[in-house]
Formats: C-alpha cells, structure tokens, sequence
C-alpha cells in the first residue's frame, strides 16, 4: 500500500504506484490542457524580493517527462532555466571526488569494485596518502570535496572514514583548505550516521542504484548491499542520526528510466512528509564502462536528449533541490545539461584510489571511465565563458544555513545578498591562488560584472572592500 510518510521502504517507494504513474503519464501524454496546468504550476513566481515554486508530484512530472510535444519540452527546459536561476542564480558550485578504498564486499554487477573481480589491484590510502591527496585537490584549488568508498566493515570500517575526515579536514597548505566534506560511503547504521554528523561532513550521499527492487536485487546478488530495504530507508536512519543533508541519485541505464524517475521523486516527498525537508540534492550517474562492466550488458540505456529532458524535469518537480552532474558526462553533454538545471559539477577529477598524486591519470583502481577530462582550472574558465559563476562556497554549511533553513534563504530572496557576493569572494581566491593567467583575466571581468547585481548598497560596499582585500593578499574569513 502506497504511504509517502511510512518507514518501510515498499510503502514509500510503492512497486503498485509507480506503474499507476506510468499508466497515467501515458494516459496523458497527449491532454495538452492538462499539461498546461502542470507547467504553469511549475513555474517561479514572485513574492517579495524572492521567487516561490510549488514543485510537482511524481505523477505530475512523470506526465511531463513522457509527453512529446516539441513546444511543450521547449517550455520543460525553459522553466528550468528560470527556476534555476530564481534560487541558485547563475552561481555553479564546484567539487570532486576522493576515493579512500575500492576494497568492497559485495557484489553489484555494474561496478569494477565488486568482490569477484581479480583484475584489480585493491588500495586503501593511508593517512599520509590522504594527505598527499588532499593537498595535490588544493593545490588544484578544491575546496569541497566527495569521499568515496567501497563497502568493507574490516578494511573500511567506519573508524576509518572518520580518521580520513578529521585528517582531511586538518591539512591547511598555504592558503588552502577542504571546508565541506561530504561522504558517499554504503548504507549503515543510524549510529554511524550520527558519527559521521559528529566528524562534520556535509551532505551523506547514497545512490539508490536502482529503484526497482527486483533488478536492484538482480544487480545486487551477494554482500550487505544486497538488502533493498536496508539501502532503501538508509536516508531516514542519516536523517535520524542528525544528518540535516543527504543527496539521493540513481545510476540511469541500469532498469528504466522512467520507473527510477517516478521512484526518485517519491523518495523526495517521502522524505519531505517525514523529515519535513526533501533531499539537498539530487545527482544524475549515468553506468559508465570500467574494468570488468560495458554498460551495454545492461540494457537501459537512455539518449542524450532524454537524459536531458529528464533532468529538466527533476529541476521541476524539487526547485529547491541542489544538482549534481559528474564527469561520467562529456563537455558537451554537461555544457547542455548546466542549462536544465544543474547547480553543481565536478571538475579535474580522478575516479581511482590515489589518483590525485599520478602525474599520468591511473586506470588500474578507476570505478569508471571519466568522460570529461580537463582540469580544473579548464571546468572553471569554461563556466564562466558561458556565463556561469564557479563558486568554491561553502558558508551555508558553517553558518548552520542547512536543510530547511537554506530552502528559507531561496525563499526570501536573499540570494544576491549573499551566495552571490560570497561566490564572487571565493572565485576572487581562487583566480589569485591558483588560476592561469588567462582564467584570471576572464574571471576579474565577469566579477566586475557580476558585482553591479548585488541589490543591498551596504553589501556590495563590503564584498568590493573584501574582493580588493584578497587581490592584496589580504585574507580574512569572511562570508555573508
Ligand atoms: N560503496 C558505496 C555504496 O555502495 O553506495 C559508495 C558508492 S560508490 C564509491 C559511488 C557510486 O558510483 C555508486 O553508488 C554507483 O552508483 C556509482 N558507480 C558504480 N559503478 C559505476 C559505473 N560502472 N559507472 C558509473 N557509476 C558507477
């Protein structure tokens, strides 16, 4: 029986209401007025200084996303584009992955990580590695970063994660420093979540793979993960041990998209109705060829368009919602998809245990193949030439501005009060600290720009003042 608000996973992720949902997309797909109330409820609307949206239900969107009038997915991408720039404006947050450990005890189909396979040499870093890593990210000029690893309670216990963080968190190499760590490790314990809470992550992320819980047990057949249920409801134990911030994600191509879509936002409202705050963000992996997996062996894959489509309309349905594309993508492909609604991206990243510190990009330990290799300083000049603001910001976290209260801060329109004048502070950082002459040069004039739209006269005179500071090697930890 379907019930957003229950804990148990088949209640709130209910098999029955996702095939309804279908059915009534396809149903649908062709009543244009029906669809026409969807998008107008979709859309942003002004109150106060701030923009407010409504959102849409898994079926609404669902519907939307199965429609294929030409005008209407226009419209799909154009509501988008405004929603993703009444709340985030045309600031992009920048991290990348850190991978810990590929030991890992279970056995998911799609991943080179899984205990069967001998081809790999198998690495856990030691803290001197995590160091050597971390600063090789700073020196890059990363400030946030994602720690990832495989599951294995005697080589990755969690005294191990949180040894990683605190030492992670310790490194301060000249003027550099990870401010936001947030960790996508298996499913556990709501103990362990308030550990990692206590150790200060930022967001706890867990793909759920698959939302259809027989291919998700077909693709999980051996090891803890194996367990829908537990995997499933793993964000409401986060969310119990105290963890304000989780992102949710499914790995797209490996059951049907629009099953997964629909289970997706479900989860969203599930959270929501229990919690009382929806997911902080919500990333789109789509499977990539690594050792030992083609992604061809699994047979739903989507197009690019769709891919895309399909992203417009997540931004539709959770307008509050933070979204995260990898470098599983190309160039092109994210070039297309910062347009329907992504807030942040990976850059310069390395998918291999001690990546960072190889002069050559290592593909012995690598979870995938990464579509999109430039460097960081490359991602942070190409935003910025298609008119987005790489922000390395992260004074939400350390202002308590999570969860719910940052979705207040969107509400109230305070935005250009505050992410963006800190956004502009943080790009100044990094354009003296660590970007080539010609990043620098395009990044001081969008700043020059980009300062003219700071409302607040009091604030744009302190974020001028700052900026100039930290062109005079000034610096002082100062955020709005
Ligand atoms: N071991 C943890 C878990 O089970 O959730 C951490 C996750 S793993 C390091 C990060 C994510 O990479 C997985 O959740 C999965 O979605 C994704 N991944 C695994 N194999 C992949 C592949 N071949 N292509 C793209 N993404 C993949």
């Amino acid at each position: 029986m379907y019930n957003p608000s229950a804990r148990k996973a088949e209640e709130f992720i209910n098999h029955e209401e996702i095939l309804e949902t279908l059915q009534y997309a396809d149903a649908n797909k062709n009543n244009l007025p029906l669809i026409e109330t969807i998008l107008k409820k979709a859309e942003p609307r002004k109150q106060g200084n701030g923009y407010v949206c409504s959102g849409l239900t898994h079926r609404e969107a669902s519907l939307l996303l199965a429609c294929e009038d030409e005008t209407v997915n226009q419209k799909i991408f154009q509501i988008a584009e405004q929603i993703k720039l009444a709340y985030y404006g045309n600031r992009i947050v920048l991290f990348a992955p850190l991978y810990l450990s590929n030991y890992c005890i279970n056995g998911c189909l799609y991943c080179p990580y899984h205990l069967k396979n001998k081809h790999i040499p198998r690495k856990k870093l030691t803290q001197e590695e995590v160091v050597a890593e971390v600063i090789a990210l700073q020196d890059m000029g990363h400030k946030r970063l994602a720690i990832e690893a495989g599951e294995d309670p005697v080589n990755n216990p969690i005294e191990y994660i949180l040894e990683c963080i605190k030492t992670i968190y310790s490194i301060k190499h000249k003027n550099g420093a990870i401010r936001r760590v947030n960790v996508n490790i298996a499913a556990t314990t709501t103990e362990e979540y308030r550990m990692l809470k206590e150790a200060g992550i930022g967001t706890y992320i867990l793909f759920q793979e698959t939302y259809h819980k027989a291919g998700y047990e077909a693709l999980h057949p051996t090891g803890p993960k194996s367990d829908y249920a537990y995997h499933t409801e793993a964000m409401d134990r986060a969310m119990d041990g105290g963890i304000d911030d989780v992102g949710l994600g499914v790995l797209f191509g490996l059951d049907k998209y629009r099953y997964e879509f629909a289970g997706l936002l479900m989860h969203a409202e599930h959270l929501e109705a229990v919690h009382g705050v929806g997911p902080h963000t919500i990333s789109v992996p789509r499977v990539k060829p690594a050792d030992d997996i083609d992604p061809n062996a699994f047979d739903n894959s989507l197009s690019d368009e769709m891919f895309l489509k399909l992203t417009a309309c997540i931004r539709l349905a959770v307008p509050y919602t933070g979204m995260i594309v990898s470098t599983r993508e190309s160039e092109q492909v994210r070039s297309r998809m910062l347009q329907a609604g992504i807030s942040q991206v990976s850059g310069g990243s390395r998918t291999s245990v001690g990546g960072y510190t190889e002069k050559d990009r290592p593909h012995d330990t690598e979870q995938f193949t990464v579509s999109d290799e430039r460097t960081l300083d490359d991602v942070v000049r190409w935003l910025m030439e298609n008119g987005h603001i790489p922000s390395f910001c992260t004074a939400c976290y350390r202002e308590g501005r999570t969860g719910d209260r940052f979705m207040a801060l969107c509400k109230s329109g305070q935005i250009l009060n505050c992410c963006h004048p800190n956004a502009l502070m943080t790009l100044t950082e990094y354009l003296e600290d660590y970007a080539s002459e010609e990043t620098k040069r395009i990044g001081y004039r969008l700043i020059e720009d980009e300062l003219k739209k700071i409302p607040n006269p009091v604030v744009l005179e302190r974020a001028t003042a700052h900026i100039s500071d930290i062109k005079n090697s000034c610096r002082r930890d100062f955020r709005f």
